[in-house]
């Protein structure tokens, strides 16, 4: 039987490939609130589209509110971003919108 994690060589070595948008993905609490090493990120955005979670600045957080029409609160803390489609499987985030992480 053919394992399905087995690594291919362009998993190692070409990141050029995109991730799959298969779509789907639930969100995970424990994995939004996984502290992260970047000092600058200021909240996470987890893509529907590949089940990636990506972190964002303060200004990527600005940008992606913006693009999306999203008001932002004062903090971010308590909240998470929800892509379609993100920077790992498409040019860039889609319809994104933010959610409480509860
Ligand atoms: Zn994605």
């Amino acid at each position: 039987m053919e394992d399905k994690k087995a690594k291919k060589p362009e998993d190692l070595f070409g990141k050029v490939n995109r991730l799959p948008a298969t779509g789907g993905h639930v969100v995970s609490k424990e994995k939004l609130l996984e502290p992260c090493d970047d000092e600058d990120a200021v909240a996470t955005v987890f893509c529907i589209g590949c089940g990636e979670y990506t972190k964002v600045s303060d200004i990527g957080s600005k940008n992606l509110a913006s693009k999306s029409e999203i008001e932002l609160p004062v903090s971010l803390e308590g909240n998470y971003f929800r892509a379609e489609r993100c920077i790992m499987c498409d040019d860039d985030y889609k319809k994104v919108s933010l959610s409480k992480i509860e």
